[in-house]
């Protein structure tokens, strides 16, 4: 059996582990954030057909420039964008990647406010860019002062803000945003992977767009959408950046059924996102319940609540996984992240930790 240390491995690689949270295939999966509840049936087939149609046209190649799917992205996201504004990939992960490859690169930084999302440091380094990890401040919020103070000690070449942020839950305000922006001379990419789960004060960094050609805004349909099977993340940017990724992109990166199956699924964006409204309720049942409990709850505004008092986190973690519930461990000392689920799903995951030692 051969091991790595066989292989002539790029040396900024050695010793790093890869992305692996468990796909265990218990019955209460509440690990990864996704959108738990099945899409609706009638939607699911309208997508068949769309299927269906392009299936038949897969002896050639896609679209490369995916103009129907970027002009309904553009129609989704509103704020007067075309498709011009607008890329897609196979995944936002895909979409930060190939920022990272046209933007980053040896002798290039990215900064991160940690605790933060983990791909970040991964497509960093995969992209031999120096990552930058800030902390910051209490209760994982992140105020004007300390943002700046980072971006004007460190230039970053580019700088990500995740909003609301993975794994906290917390926002950053579009102020603080605006305000980093003109601090940077860099790049700014605010990742929303999570907007659509946010209420009252939020408000999109897609609303900055016009005239910050330096402004980049992530999303997907992986989240909100229950579309994370598919693979389909997006960017909404100035023409200017879109032409950048293009530099950088595998030609046809995104497959006909791809683009099909979001094409269809946008056509019924309300029905696909119809679910959100009980999943914040099952978001604010477990920040109570789990407050009741004695933990320390973050306010979210994602579709997963972060918390910390947990005594072992590998313990609790372990206990819950025997009983066929998979949470989080995001590696923050006495803290776990848990995704709201389904009721039902939800009310498994509370019985069980209410049994638990704290
Ligand atoms: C889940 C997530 C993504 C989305 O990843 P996809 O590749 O679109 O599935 C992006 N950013 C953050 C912070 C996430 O949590």
């Amino acid at each position: 059996m051969a091991t790595l240390n066989d292989l002539p491995l790029r040396p900024d690689l050695v010793g790093k582990t890869p992305y692996g949270a468990p796909q265990d295939t218990v019955a209460v999966r509440l690990n990864v954030n996704e959108n738990t509840h099945p899409i609706p049936e009638e939607v699911a087939v309208d997508i068949v057909s769309s299927l269906a149609r392009a299936v038949t046209g897969v002896n050639r190649y896609p679209d490369r420039e995916f103009v129907e799917l970027r002009e309904s992205l553009a129609a989704y996201l509103g704020h007067g964008l075309t498709a011009d504004n607008l890329w897609a990939a196979n995944g936002s992960n895909e979409v930060l990647q190939q920022i990272l490859q046209a933007f980053g690169g040896p002798g290039r930084s990215l900064l991160s406010f940690v605790s933060t999302y983990s791909m970040y440091p991964l497509l960093a380094n995969g992209t031999g860019t120096e990552w930058i990890p800030v902390p910051r401040d209490a209760g994982f919020e992140l105020c004007e002062e300390t943002a700046l103070a980072a971006v004007r000690e460190h230039s970053p070449t580019i700088t990500i803000v995740c909003t609301p942020n993975n794994p906290t839950g917390t926002t950053v305000s579009l102020d603080v945003i605006r305000a980093l922006y003109d601090a940077t001379e860099g790049l700014l990419v605010v990742d929303e992977a999570y907007a659509e789960f946010a209420g009252g004060d939020y408000t999109s960094a897609v609303s900055l767009l016009p005239g910050r050609e330096r402004l980049l805004v992530s999303r997907t349909m992986s989240k909100a959408f229950a579309f994370a099977g598919v693979r389909l993340g997006y960017l909404a940017a100035d023409p200017a950046a879109v032409d950048a990724l293009r530099l950088v992109r595998l030609p046809y990166h995104l497959s006909a059924l791809t683009q099909a199956a979001g094409i269809a699924a946008l056509r019924h964006a309300p029905r696909m996102l119809a679910t959100v409204g009980d999943i914040r309720a099952e978001r604010r049942r477990i920040a109570e319940r789990l407050a009741e409990l004695g933990y320390t709850v973050y306010p979210s505004e994602s579709n997963f609540v972060l918390f910390g008092g947990v005594t072992s986190p590998q313990a609790t973690f372990q206990a819950l996984r025997e009983r066929g519930i998979l949470i989080r461990d995001v590696g923050i000392p006495n803290h776990l992240r848990v995704s709201a689920g389904t009721h039902a799903e939800t009310s498994v995951f509370l019985d069980a930790i209410a049994a638990l030692p704290r």
